[in-house]
This record gives structure tokens, sequence and C-alpha cells, in this order.
């Protein structure tokens, strides 16, 4: 099908449903000599065009940029990017980075510089799929203005999983709830989540204080962790975006970071009955834990340029 009719169809479709914003069809770019830029930017225009004439001028479109890290890595090929981006009529960049595994400090730098490129843009950059430390890091070193991920689950993009084909038997598969423990910026499985709070010790000290939410605390956070996971995730950036842009990265090092690694020597102290592969993950993540409460403290007393994507604006849908 040709871009026209894709963006006649696209256009039309959108009017009909009277959604409120548009996600512009894109590909993965692996390389910024990806074919497909070229190809997403210009439909991106078309789409533009046609939603114009489809009388859904106020419509925004949304472009998201799922791109590899090494691409986005290289200054080199975030300037070509950038080229194709430059003046596209889009309201924000949706950009999903292909990362996995534990997020470092080496990796939120790169991200935070790499994003102060797209700055220039003049549109809010969203952290999709960015969730855990990483996506708050992203926040708080102004990288990003707001997030966007699964619940308890897809909180990293992985770019392989969009470039193998669809097997059929995992068709409909989703990933079981996991339950969040948010001093600790981790998400344990059902059993896992039942031997740590038989840990001595471990409900006073790791159940949600939600007393609203989570009345029955860590009860809560078994039986309801979705909502339990959407309520601290939400605190957790709405306390970032109470502190002015400038004070955001120092304030989470403080008041999130710091406490994170002392609940993380804490939780290394517990003792379970026969779950080695828990306390293993417990001492993991205090290791991993202290190394990015370091390297990010270094980061914020280096800085010295600093650039903040602008936020992206509150959209109530179906109004
Ligand atoms: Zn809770």
């Amino acid at each position: 099908m040709g871009a026209r009719r894709v963006a006649d169809r696209l256009a039309q479709f959108v009017r009909e449903k009277r959604y409120s914003a548009i996600l512009a069809p894109t590909h993965y770019i692996q390389s910024a000599n990806s074919p497909w830029l070229e190809v997403d930017a210009r439909l991106t225009v078309l789409l533009r065009q046609y939603l114009d004439r489809a009388g859904a001028g106020n419509i925004p479109i949304f472009y998201s940029l799922a791109v590899s890290y090494d691409a986005f890595r290289s200054a080199e090929e975030r300037g070509v990017i950038l080229e194709r981006l430059a003046d596209l009529p889009i309201e924000s960049l949706w950009m999903k980075i292909a990362q996995s595994g534990t997020v470092t400090h080496t990796s939120v730098r790169n991200i935070v510089k790499g994003a102060a490129d797209f700055h220039s843009l003049g549109v809010p950059l969203i952290g999709d799929l960015m969730g855990g430390w990483r996506g708050l890091s992203a926040l708080a070193f102004g990288a990003v203005g707001g997030i966007c991920h699964g619940v308890t689950q897809k909180e990293s993009f992985n770019g392989g999983s969009l470039m193998r084909p669809v097997e059929g038997e995992k068709k409909g598969f989703t990933w079981p709830t996991r339950i969040y423990v948010a001093s600790l910026g981790l998400h344990l499985k059902r059993e896992e989540a039942m031997a740590f709070f038989a840990a001595h010790g471990s409900k006073s000290r790791f159940g949600c204080r939600m007393k609203e939410r989570c009345p029955k605390s860590w009860k809560d956070m078994l039986d309801n962790p979705v909502r339990h996971s959407l309520v601290q995730r939400s605190l957790e950036v709405q306390r970032l975006s109470n502190v002015p842009a400038q004070h955001r990265a120092q304030r989470f090092l403080e008041e999130t970071i710091r406490p994170a690694t002392d609940a993380a020597v804490f939780s290394e102290s517990l003792s379970f009955d026969g779950q080695e592969h828990l306390a293993k993950r417990l001492s993991e993540n205090r290791k991993s834990l202290d190394r990015l409460r370091a390297g990010l403290g270094r980061f914020v007393e280096e800085r010295q340029l600093v650039s903040f994507s602008p936020v992206p604006q509150r959209r109530v849908v179906g109004r």
C-alpha cells in the first residue's frame, strides 16, 4: 500500500473512532542508515496532511522512535536521525531505546547525553517502556519529560523482540504479574514475595505504607499487585515532579537512591528458608544499587551544561 493511502486510512480511522491522539506508525531503527527513517518521516508528514483534511487538525501526532542502544549512543548517528526528525509535525517524541539488563550509571549517562540532543526538537521526550531506576533516573536528570511502561512488567525495551517473527504457541502469552517492592526497586514473583515477607523484619520494613490504597500493607501488595504498583510508581514520579528541574537529580539521589541502598543492605540481612535464589537476587540488587548511587553521585557533581526535556501536556481522554 502506498504511503498516501496508509496516511489516508489512518486519518479516517482516527476521525471515526474519535481518538484524541495518534502514534505515528514507525519502524525499529537499528542504525541511522536504516531506510525506514526516511519512510517513517515522510509518512508522518502525510499523516498530518490527511488528518487536517479529514477535519482532525486538532489531533496531535506522537512519534515513536524505537532505536538500538548502539545507534542512540553514537553522536554521529543521533545527528543523522535528528536531521530526519527536524520539523516533523509532532507533539512529542516517544523514545524506545533497546536496552536490557540491570541499569548502570553509564547507561544513565548515555541516555542523558543522547536525549539532550533530541531536546533541540523542542517537543517533550517520553521514555517509552522505560521503567525502574532507568526511567526514574532519566526523569530526574531531565533526559525525558515523562515515562511510560507496562505495569510490573515490560519495563525495558529489547529491540530483539521486534525483529523476531511471532511464534504461534506464544500468542496471547502474558507475563505473570509481579509484586513491586518500591524501596528496593525490585519486582518479585509471587512465590518470591511470599518468602520475602515471611522473613523476620521484612513486613514492617517493606510492607506498603499507603494506608488508603493498601490498608492491609504487604497482604494488599500480594492480593492487588497492579494497583499497588501503579500507586507506588505514580508517587515516585510525583515526588520528582514536585522538585524544580535543576535540583531534581540531587534530590533523587538523596531521597530515593540513598534510602534504596540502605533498604538493600537491610534486605540482604533477611534470612529465607530454602530460597537461595532470592537471597542471591537481593545481594546482586544491593551491589548494583551501590554502584548506581556512586556513579550517579559523580555524575551530579560533574554535570555542567544541563538540558531538560519539556514536560508533556496532560491529556484527558474521552472528552
Ligand atoms: Zn501499596
